[in-house]
């Protein structure tokens, strides 16, 4: 079957934050056909980010999840076509065809598939007591598990892992992390903020074990037994899986796109190896000028930004994606903030960490090419303002906290250039 009078039509696989973003910008830059922003999800588009914070602990946060208000799409003419699974592209027809049974010939494809979760094979998803999180269903359920649960393993201390610990701690739940590698957060952070997660959740009570996997599960009551790669036995009545994602390229790949392990490859316009079909945010392996080479990001602030891009230069042209991107995440009482590179050659530290409030700058030879920081709201609006100016600061300027940052931008604007 076919929907029938689409031959002009933008059609966008994937209902997340790219695809929104996406189909948003195109209707912006004027294009007045057919907009079909697709996915497979039975909810109305939604952010993520709440999924592991204050949907855990707070029902009201449900009611403000939706990405746009429910009028957004038809004031702008974006039809959504939801529980519908993109199964196939047949590029030479420029058809995709769906689950339901539908197909929709498009004029442009934008594939925002996003990513799915890496699983571990000894816990597969469905086990009972055992939880991923990347969808709505996922936190629900794991939600509903958390009153009767007195102990919690979790796997994987990334940014799932360690957000759910501290939403655990508070409920007061035991909880025990297993990470693979020498610190936590070890891909998105500095040693310095690294040493300050583990020593919070050590002070909140969660029970770090680094350098450790899991070698073994067995049914033990109404929970688990397990055993870790150290030799100990760890019983708990709920696991939490988190360990990282993989871009969802199966689609492409089966139309002969161009893809890797990386993610879908696009240029700087995020246009595929065919100039009909582009993809955008965080299945996409994307050129951006501001880092100089092929990258693939993880966060909402690039998600929106790339579905924004992609959707607007497909139909208006413009420039080449030029972002810097970031991440927050919410942990106890302290807010991680960070943008651009979160490491540099140095990493100079402005205000104490020991004080619990202080902000890091990633300088890569001479130039502050990110920022970082912990509950220092302040500073890192001036160090964002710093990394996209690609400041040269002296360090001891940086790292003196009775000195005005915004004052020294200012100065550095104004004098004349050498
Ligand atoms: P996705 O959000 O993955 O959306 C892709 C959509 O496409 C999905 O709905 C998927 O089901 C659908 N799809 C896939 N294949 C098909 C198909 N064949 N047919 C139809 N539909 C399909 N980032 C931060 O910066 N800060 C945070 O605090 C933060 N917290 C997070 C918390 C959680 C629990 C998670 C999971 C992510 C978090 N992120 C955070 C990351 C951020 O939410 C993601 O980077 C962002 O959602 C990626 O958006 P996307 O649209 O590219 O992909
Ligand atoms: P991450 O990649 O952030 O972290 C996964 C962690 O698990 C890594 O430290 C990884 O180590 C470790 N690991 C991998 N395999 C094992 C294993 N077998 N045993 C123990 N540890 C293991 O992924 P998450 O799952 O935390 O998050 C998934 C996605 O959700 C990401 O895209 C993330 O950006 C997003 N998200 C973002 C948030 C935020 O920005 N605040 C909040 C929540 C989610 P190694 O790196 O060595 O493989």
């Amino acid at each position: 079957m076919s929907t029938g009078n689409e031959a002009e039509a933008i059609l966008i696989v994937g209902a997340g934050l790219a695809g929104v973003s996406a189909a948003e910008s195109v209707r912006r830059a004027g294009f007045d056909g057919r907009v079909i922003l697709a996915g497979d999800e039975p909810d109305a588009p939604y952010d993520r980010p709440p999924l592991s914070k204050s949907v855990l602990r707070n029902p009201e946060a449900l009611s403000n999840l939706e990405l746009r208000d429910p009028g957004f799409y038809a004031e702008n003419g974006i039809e959504v076509k939801l529980a519908s699974t993109a199964e196939l592209i047949d590029r030479s027809s420029r058809r995709v065809h769906f689950s339901d049974g539908t197909t929709v010939l498009y004029k442009k494809l934008v594939l925002t598939t996003g990513s799915t979760l890496r699983i571990l094979p000894i816990l597969p998803p469905g086990m009972p007591s055992v939880f991923y999180l990347r969808r709505l269903s996922d936190a629900l359920a794991l939600r509903e598990a958390l009153p009767q649960t007195r102990r919690m393993m979790i796997v994987g201390a990334g940014v799932i892992g360690l957000e759910v610990a501290a939403t655990a701690r508070a409920l007061g739940i035991a909880v025990t992390v297993l990470e693979a590698a020498a610190t936590p957060m070890a891909r998105a952070m500095c040693p310095n903020l690294c040493d300050f997660i583990l020593r919070q959740h050590t002070d909140h009570g969660v029970h770090i074990r680094t350098n450790t996997t899991i070698v073994n599960v067995h049914r033990f009551g109404a929970g688990y037994r397990v055993t870790l790669s150290d030799g100990d036995t760890v019983d708990t009545d709920a696991i939490v899986v988190g360990i990282g994602v993989v871009p969802n390229i199966g689609l492409a790949e089966a139309a002969g796109l161009a893809v890797s392990a990386n993610g879908i490859h696009v240029d700087e316009f995020g246009q595929t190896s065919d100039e009909n079909v582009y993809a955008a945010g965080e299945v996409a392996f994307h050129y951006n000028h501001r880092v100089g080479h092929m990258d693939r990001q993880e966060n909402w602030l690039h998600a929106a930004a790339h579905g924004e891009h992609v959707g607007r230069t497909l139909v208006a042209g413009g420039s080449g994606y030029n972002e810097i991107c970031g991440y927050w995440s919410d942990q106890f009482d302290f807010s991680i903030q960070s943008f651009g590179t979160p490491k540099g050659d140095r990493d100079v530290v402005r205000g104490t960490v020991e004080s619990g409030s202080f902000t890091i700058f990633h300088l890569v030879g001479d130039v502050v090419k990110g920022v970082s920081s912990i509950n220092a709201a302040r500073d890192m609006r001036t160090g964002k303002a710093l990394v996209r100016d690609g400041a040269r600061i002296p360090e001891a300027v940086l790292s003196d906290p009775t000195i005005d940052l915004g004052k020294w931008r200012q100065s550095a604007l104004t004098s004349p250039a050498e």
